[in-house]
């Protein structure tokens, strides 16, 4: 015979499988000795056997409910259905994992017309007993019969009005009586049957409901959303009641063992006096805080205090508790792990290192990664009650306040005047780049979590909200509009790119910060960690920020970047327009010596950490402006001012720009095919950063510097760009008369690179993957085209998994890498391997670097932290995998 039912005294904690988690730590707490009511719990493997039935209770698990409810009853001396000493229950239904909402709770099981009398005799408490019937048969009805509870609560609400009352306190035994007669008129009249008054068939009846409600729309949302199996099941939890709501000396709670925002060592909860269950979350009444109880009922206080300091100690973790008083005894009726912030994450895992509850190792595993975005970002006060204005999508974590500005350049305008700004536009591309820099945050009112703004800025750790349609935005008069609300140019408004919201006006922040915990469990991590953490850092303030986060070195560092500030485009459009070598050695001359600054402000930034710089890799046309653009303000000029030399200038431009146009930007004149087209610009390139050495080198400082040729695909490339590099080497230490170490790499971002890296290795010192590219190469997906059009009904549709840009496809891409790695170990075993795409930052794309031994992974300064937390948790996960195998 299977055994499918399990008095709370035959469990442990540890049987979340078979009986939930609800039913598992009631029976855990009966087992150590906490004053629990007692019951059963229906395992999930019933609910199993509930749906192969087609939906029926095989009788042998409706026997065994009987045989466990006769213990019950022995148990409690009390009889479901008896009037003269009546046992009542909860059904209370319980999945492995907690699934808030799934179904509701039934109170006060087992009340009829006969047992609602004993009730009111042996609690001398008729208004209690009618009070309780009523609740139960709007709670079962609504729950177990459908009948939605709003029939009921209008119907109360007439006869309160009919009486004069204004709340419920107000009525008295005899109108609940009367209420529960036009309750039982509505069942009737909205299920198809009578309220039935058979405890047995009500216990059934709702056993029935739970396991249905395991299949409803909202538990498969629900499931769907966590990744949580269907065919796990749910448990059903029979236990007797205790009343909160038998007087005065009566109440009922929920409490944190700590402070679930703060992480603060101290009780958190609230209680209401003569109340039950589900009066707490319904908010009819304000609940007290729990301290206190301390006054009003001192010895329980004692008691409950003491029960949520072993229930700590005994699950190692802060509980949320809740608990009910009934006539002044104390009860438990559920305990889990509670939710909490990052804040609180980090705070109480340290602390419980500190109390020697946990292990450091433990105390790693504890923290999500994902969760401390939410730290490293200024972000509004969280006493500040919020109205916000509009509402868009939440594309870039962190809370910003500036004047609205309309424009890229006058963003940049503005804020060279130190004026703090936010860019609002109906979308960005990348001619707006320096806009968005110059800005505190960009608002669009178009384009999803995906589009340009939003990862420019999640790149820069800037916030950004996208696709805030409700924003009408007026280009040329400079203002936009939510319903009647105008906002002009220059007005202040503060953003929150956590959530999306948009306010006028200025709300109080908090900056971000590494909190001293938050660098203990750090400091934890990267005593345990064996892959290094870099940053991707473009410029000396981002280096800085990545020092401070505890970036080991820089893993890319993009070039073209320094290209893009305003002072610098004219001299690199007339770099691009050169017709001659000669005419482009001057261009380049000029920029040679801007670019050598930003390298010594990098190099001083990183003092002596490993910088890995990468030589211009996107097509040149980016630098030029938009082609469809330059066609208008020509065809203008050439009716308005047809003999300029503006028009001149823009009609050479506009050649130019025909002529470097492609078919296919991504697979075109790019990387170092560029390099091997116009090698002057690599040369001027890596002069530059070796005059920078050499002068950081003269301070005094040390200075480790890795070049990165980009978008290698075949070892001949690499091999005449590498020579070109140390060429220069050469000619800047003669000419500097300073000696320095360098080593010159490559990225592998294309299959190809990956599939010869043993060759490829020939000429490297080092490997540094870019998955971002790697990935559209891989899978032959342009990014913006895919995650725009197609992605993400590839997702929805299970077609892929998760989307390969912000999680790396392991099967694929992850392939490659692997290939990547042991090709070119093979040919150089000490070659020093990374990558420095997007993944870097992300949690499961780490454990992966990890598992294939990469040396470290690179990402956007802010993610720093995250990797570095990530990485420990890796190192911790494969232990505990090898322990076990
Ligand atoms: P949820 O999972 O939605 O919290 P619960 O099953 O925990 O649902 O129950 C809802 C409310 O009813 C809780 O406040 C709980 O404490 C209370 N409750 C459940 N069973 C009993 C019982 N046997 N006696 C008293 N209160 C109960
Ligand atoms: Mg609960
Ligand atoms: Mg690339």
């Amino acid at each position: 015979m299977n055994k499918f039912v399990y008095m709370f005294d035959e469990g442990n904690g540890s049987q979340k499988e078979l009986l939930g988690g609800k039913g598992a730590n009631l029976a855990e707490m009966t087992r150590i000795g906490l004053p629990v009511p007692f019951g059963f719990t229906i395992s999930t493997n019933a609910c199993n056997a509930y749906y192969d039935a087609g939906k029926t209770l095989p009788t042998e698990i409706e026997q065994q409910v009987l045989e466990s409810l006769t213990k019950l009853e022995e148990k409690t001396g009390k009889t479901l259905g008896n009037p003269a000493n009546p046992l009542l229950v909860s059904v209370r239904s319980g999945a492995v994992h907690s699934m808030p909402g799934m179904m509701d709770t039934v109170l006060n099981l087992g009340m009829n017309d006969e047992t609602v009398v004993g009730m009111a005799k042996l609690t001398n408490n008729e208004r209690f007993a009618y009070d309780s019937y009523r609740r139960f048969i709007q709670m079962f009805s609504d729950v177990v019969l459908k009948v939605d509870s709003f029939y009921f609560e209008q119907y109360l609400e007439e006869v309160r009005e009919e009486k004069g009352y204004s709340s419920d306190p107000e009525m008295n035994a005899g109108d609940w009586k009367e209420v529960i007669k036009g309750y039982k008129e509505i069942v009737k009249k909205h299920a198809d049957r009578t309220f039935p008054e058979d405890p047995k068939e009500q216990l059934f009846l709702s056993i029935r409901a739970v396991f249905d409600s395991w299949n409803n729309q909202r538990a498969i949302v629900y499931r769907k959303l966590h990744k949580i199996p269907g065919h796990l099941g749910t448990a059903v939890n029979i236990q007797s009641m205790v009343f909160g709501n038998m007087g005065n000396d009566s109440g009922t709670g929920v409490a944190f063992t700590r402070n679930p925002s703060t992480g603060e060592n101290k009780l958190y909860g609230e209680y209401l006096i003569n109340a039950q269950g589900e009066d707490v979350v319904a908010g009819i009444r304000t609940p007290q805080p729990i301290v206190t109880l301390q006054n009003e009922m001192p010895e329980v206080y004692e008691q409950f205090s003491r029960t949520c300091n072993l229930l700590e100690k005994h699950y190692q973790d802060m509980q949320d508790i809740e608990f009910t008083v009934e006539s002044g005894k104390l009860f438990i009726l559920q305990t889990r792990t509670g939710k909490r912030t990052a804040q609180a994450a980090i705070t109480i895992a340290v602390e419980l290192v500190n109390e020697n509850i946990i292990t450091k190792e433990e105390a790693l595993l504890r923290v999500d990664p994902d969760q401390l975005n939410q730290l490293l970002h200024r972000r509004i006060d969280d006493s500040y009650t919020r109205t916000p204005l509009a509402k868009g999508l939440p594309a870039s974590p962190g809370a910003a306040i500036g004047k609205v500005v309309f424009d890229a350049d006058d963003a940049e305008k503005f804020a060279k005047e130190e004026q703090k700004v936010i860019l609002v536009r109906p979308e960005t591309t990348p001619d707006d780049i320096h806009g968005i820099v110059a800005a505190e945050a960009t608002v669009t009112s178009r384009g999803g979590m995906t589009s340009h703004a939003a990862v420019v800025a999640r790149g820069m750790g800037k916030a950004c909200i996208c696709g805030c349609e409700s924003l009408k935005i007026d280009l040329a008069g400079k203002q936009f509009r939510v319903g009647d609300t105008v906002v002009n140019e220059g007005d202040i408004i503060t953003i929150d790119g956590s959530t999306g919201e948009i306010f006028i006006g200025e709300i109080p922040m908090i900056e971000p910060e590494l909190s001293e915990e938050f660098q203990i469990l750090l400091a934890w991590a990267d005593e345990v960690r064996k892959l290094g953490v870099r940053a991707n850092a473009d410029n000396p303030t981002d280096a800085k920020k990545a020092v401070e986060f505890g970036a080991g070195g820089i893993g890319l560092c993009r070039t073209e970047h320094m290209f893009m500030d305003a002072t610098r485009i004219p001299i690199v459009q007339e770099m691009i327009l050169a017709e001659t070598y000669e005419d482009r050695e001057i261009a380049l001359s000029k920029l040679l010596p801007m670019q050598q600054e930003d390298f010594e402000g990098i190099f001083e930034a990183m003092q002596g950490h490993p910088v890995t710089i990468r030589l211009l890799d996107p097509p040149l046309h980016e630098f030029l402006p938009d082609k469809d653009e330059l066609l208008v303000e020509v065809t203008k000029l050439q009716i308005t001012d047809p003999d300029s030399d503006e028009l001149q200038e823009k009609e050479q431009l506009l050649r130019k720009v025909r002529q470097l146009h492609e078919f296919n930007p991504m697979l075109g004149h790019r990387g170092c095919r560029l390099g091997m087209s116009y090698p002057e610009i690599y040369v001027m390139q890596a002069k530059a950063i070796f005059y920078a050495i050499a002068k950081v080198k003269e301070k005094g400082m040390t200075v480790k510097p890795e070049i990165m040729i980009p978008l290698v695909g075949h070892v001949n490339e690499l091999k005449q760009m590498r020579q070109l590099v140390i060429n220069a080497g050469e000619r800047v230490k003669e000419e500097t008369g300073v000696e320095f170490d360098y080593l010159i790499g490559t990225m592998i971002e294309v299959p190809r690179a990956a599939l010869t890296a043993d060759q490829i290795a020939e000429e490297a010192d080092f490997f540094s993957f870019g998955t971002n590219d790697l990935t559209q190469t891989t899978f032959g997906y342009s990014r913006d085209d895919a995650e725009g059009k197609f992605l993400q009904s590839y997702i929805e549709h299970k077609v892929l998994p998760e989307n390969p840009f912000a999680s790396l496809d392991q099967q694929g891409v992850g392939k490659l890498v692997k290939a990547g790695v042991q090709l070119g170990r093979a040919t150089k075993p000490n070659l020093k391997t990374g990558i420095c795409g997007e993944h870097g930052g992300e949690k499961s794309s780490i454990q992966f670097c990890h598992d294939v031994g990469l040396d470290y992974v690179s990402c956007s300064p802010y993610r720093v932290p995250l990797a570095r937390l990530a990485a420990a948790q890796a190192t911790i996960k494969s232990e505990q995998k090898q322990l076990v195998n």
